[in-house]
């Protein structure tokens, strides 16, 4: 596949653009298995082999993609990648120029102790039936686990010279109860596991109760939570916890930063960004204790790819330092359409973050691992005990975001009210909302290693047409001062 792959581009070479790739997914298995109040709801295995090209000519990108792999096919392929180009050429307003990059001959493993795929359908739906039997009560109406596990080999070869290829796996696993509350109402706990950062991702981490197995504690808070009293409006501390730092971190970081949006790419689909480029290097985004970056080089996340389909190795970028805006999401395309758009040099590389969905789709800017550093202000319990009138607030339930990212309103599916630094008692319809700034700017204890956690994020929409993407937040318990919550 490499030789047809070296011959394409060479071809494409000859045929005068200015600059191709090709990515081959050689390989592109996904299993999916849901099961339902005991019983198997859905089970799916897809695999599939593909091509995409893109080539840059005339100043524009021309796409093109097949799923024939002769090697006449990528060159007809390579010939409507040209001639998309050539027709867009009529209509850009500037030429397209990308940053530099190394020319890279390389390869990338994910690390993985059991390939999921060895593991027969039998065995991954009977972990999984185990689960939900534990998850079920005779007051819950609906409970269900599921995991979805992906594994994909991709060569990239570029006109540029690099090679690379990756071989990457990933798994979504998680489960649900629902119940209704003493008003009628569904209440819903649910678990999304998370990545172990010194582990590997494979089917050793199904089986593993401590990654995994959290059935027990979960469904004991749905129950609590059907006589709970519901959340109070007022203004009070908030302790946010992992999955809801994540989401938290997602929206009004994350999306904030994509340089494409900031440029106003996604103006049309999913809103802009409140940031603009003067920002950078002056904009106070947080209080002091906010540090974040995007991290694609953590060992183990579906954040963490290698290499991106721009061909550029994967960095850690600091987006926020000391709660300065300091960098964004960016790919070799943008920095160079920002630097010029802004008249001065704010970007220097590429932050690696150009991924598709698949062979299919042309890449654009997505997250990659969105973290925000882990601080000194110790363990959960200390951060509690220091809250005098606090909720602290854990997983989504649902989300409403400014179009320009500039506010937000949040439900979580659970949360337990504090009082002179004690637990209290647990809260049913807690929500919180703020604006955005102002929110990382109330940013007052930033929890020490011991709360640190990555979640992934397997369902991240963006682009027309639309892309989903896998990636992740490594987020520490934090708590904000003086938020309302509870309208
Ligand atoms: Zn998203």
């Amino acid at each position: 596949m490499l030789e047809k792959a070296r011959k394409v581009i060479s071809y494409l070479k000859k045929q005068g653009v200015e600059y191709a790739d090709i990515r081959l997914h050689e390989l592109d298995e996904e299993e999916s298995i849901s099961t339902l109040n005991g019983d198997i709801e859905d089970y799916q295995l897809n695999n599939k082999q593909g091509y995409g090209i893109r080539v840059l000519m005339n100043g524009a990108w021309g796409f093109s993609s097949s799923e024939i792999m002769t090697l006449e096919a990528m060159k007809s392929t390579g010939d409507t990648a040209i001639e998309k180009a050539q027709s867009a050429s009529a209509f850009i307003k500037q030429p397209i120029i990308l940053a530099k990059k190394e020319t890279i001959i390389d390869s990338y493993y994910s690390p993985c102790e059991i390939d999921p795929f060895t593991i027969s359908a039998e065995e991954k739906i009977t972990r999984l039936l185990t689960l939900d039997k534990q998850l079920q009560h005779e007051k819950f109406e609906y409970s269900g686990v599921h995991c979805h596990f992906y594994k994909r080999h991709i060569l990239y070869v570029d006109s540029d010279g690099s090679e690379i290829t990756r071989h990457l796996m990933e798994i979504d696993a998680g489960f649900f109860a629902d119940a209704l509350d003493k008003d009628g109402h569904k209440q819903r706990r649910s678990f999304n596991m998370p990545q172990n950062t010194e582990g590997t991702t494979g089917w050793e981490n199904i089986i593993n109760d401590q990654q995994f197995d959290h059935t027990l504690r979960i469904r004991d808070e749905l129950l609590g939570l059907l006589d709970a009293p519901l959340c109070e409006k007022e203004v009070c501390d908030v302790i946010l916890l992992p999955e809801m730092m994540a989401l938290q971190t997602h929206e009004t970081i994350g999306h904030a930063l994509e340089l494409d949006r900031i440029l106003g790419y996604e103006l049309s689909y999913a809103g802009g960004s409140h940031v603009e480029l003067a920002d950078f290097g002056n904009l106070q985004f947080g209080s002091n204790k906010l540090n974040a970056r995007a991290d694609g080089t953590l060992a183990n996340s579906p954040g963490s790819i290698g290499f991106d389909d721009d061909g550029v190795k994967a960095r850690n970028v600091t987006l926020i330092e000391n709660g300065q805006l300091q960098d964004a999401i960016t790919s070799r395309q943008m920095i160079m359409e920002a630097n010029a758009k802004a008249g001065r040099q704010i970007f220097d590389l590429s932050g690696a973050t150009c991924r598709s969905q698949n062979y299919s789709n042309l890449p654009i800017e997505r997250m990659n691992n969105i973290n925000v550093d882990f601080g000194c202000d110790g363990s959960l319990e200390k951060i509690i005990a220091s809250t005098e009138n606090g909720l602290l607030m854990e997983t989504p339930r649902s989300w409403s975001i400014g179009s320009n990212r500039e506010n937000f309103h949040f439900a979580t599916e659970i949360a337990w009210k504090i009082k002179d630094g004690q637990i209290q008692h647990m809260v049913r319809n807690a929500t919180y909302r703020g604006d955005s700034l102002p929110f990382w700017r109330s940013l007052d204890k930033v929890g020490d290693q011991s709360t640190w956690e990555l979640q992934p994020v397997f369902h991240c929409g963006k682009g027309q047409p639309n892309q989903i993407m896998r990636l992740a937040h490594g987020v520490p318990a934090c708590r904000f001062s003086q938020v309302q919550v509870g309208e």
